[in-house]
């Protein structure tokens, strides 16, 4: 059996952890073998059968109102009890903010050997080996995973969503939890502004300090929203407090693998480029023809963002109109 961990937001299940439920579906597959998602806090369970268009046959529901804000001690044991419920062998999460905290503690507690940032499947010919991300994405490791049990955090973004049929079945799940799982308490949510969020956005526009200040920052929302995307900044914008520091991306900011990446005005520092370049598509529009960003870049635009990017814009709005 393999278990993977789904999060939702108000009830309704996060791009991401459709992925999730895919990636486990794929390797369930291969196993010859069935998947429970494991769910937690308020959803509705005409929510929770949706996960069986994505290939879980059951979903684990513990409804402890106290889930409803992030734990990671709280989190971890409840994907302990449902993986032991189960008799799982492996267990999928998602390698971000709850993953990256929830799943180290699950492995540990089992005793399980662990992949994080996975960025494939595990090949089973080769016994469970499975292509990680390593030195920050710019190079990748392939990992042997020999322990019985095993735990995978994969990286969001790295397969498409594609919904098919089947609904699961949903089951109420005590996980044993006390006060004491739940000693650190979050007082207060801070919900990123933008409509689309970065972690699940498939299109980005980014913007450094090549924008020169904050009241520049309506080009690049003007193309976000005629493009979906959500926006994202290099650390120095967010330093300054041109944006919020949830937009920041890079090695101490957000790491993204959108399918496509518009950089206007970033240089491209290795720091910056650890949490983007595993974007599937990047574009660079810069004024300077030695910005080290450009040697990154599927695409390159050579000129001053306030002119580029409205062209852009533009462009983007004529061939949406085209299409209508
Ligand atoms: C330990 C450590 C961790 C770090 N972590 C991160 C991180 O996570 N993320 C991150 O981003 N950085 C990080 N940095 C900082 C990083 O090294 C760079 O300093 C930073 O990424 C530069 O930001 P920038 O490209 O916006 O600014 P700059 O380096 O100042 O580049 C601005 C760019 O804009 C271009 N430009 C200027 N005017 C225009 C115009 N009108 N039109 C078009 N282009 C224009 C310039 O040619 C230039 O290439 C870290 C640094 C350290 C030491």
């Amino acid at each position: 059996m393999i278990v993977v961990l789904v999060e939702h937001s108000q009830g309704v299940f996060k791009k991401k952890s459709l992925e999730a439920v895919l990636y486990a579906a794929h390797i369930a597959k291969e196993m010859g073998t069935d998947i429970t998602a494991v769910a937690m806090g308020n959803v509705p369970d005409s929510e929770m059968q949706t996960l069986g268009a994505y290939g879980a046959q059951k979903v684990l529901h513990t409804t402890d109102a106290r889930l409803d804000n992030f734990n990671s001690k709280a989190y971890a044991k409840v994907v302990v009890a449902a993986a032991q419920k189960e008799n799982a062998k492996v267990i999928i999460g998602l390698h971000d903010t709850t993953g990256k905290a929830v799943m180290p503690r699950v492995a540990a507690r089992l005793q399980a050997g662990l992949v994080a940032g996975a960025v494939g499947y595990p090949d089973l010919s080769k016994g469970f080996t499975v292509k990680k991300n390593v030195f920050s994405g710019k190079a990748f490791a392939f990992v042997n995973v020999t322990s019985d049990t095993k735990v995978i955090s994969l990286m969001p973004n790295t397969f498409p969503v594609v919904k098919g049929e089947g609904s699961a079945t949903v089951e109420q799940m005590e996980a044993g939890l006390s006060d004491a799982d739940f000693s650190v308490k979050v007082l207060e949510v801070s919900k990123a502004s933008g409509s689309v969020p970065l972690s699940e956005a498939e299109l980005v526009v980014s913007g450094g300090r090549g924008l020169k200040g904050p009241e520049n920052w309506y080009v690049l929302e003007a193309l976000a929203q005629e493009l979906g995307a959500a926006t994202a900044c290099s650390r120095p914008v967010a330093d300054a407090h041109w944006r919020p520091h949830g937009e920041h991306v890079g090695q101490t900011g957000g790491t993204i693998r959108p399918n496509l990446y518009i950089a206007v005005g970033i240089s491209g520092a290795i720091q910056h480029l650890a949490g983007v370049n595993g974007s599937k598509t990047i574009v660079v529009i810069n004024k300077d023809p030695e910005a080290p960003f450009f040697k990154a870049a599927d695409y390159g635009v050579l000129g001053d963002a306030m002119e580029i990017v409205p062209k852009l814009t533009e462009a983007v709005k004529k061939f949406k109109a085209g299409q209508n």
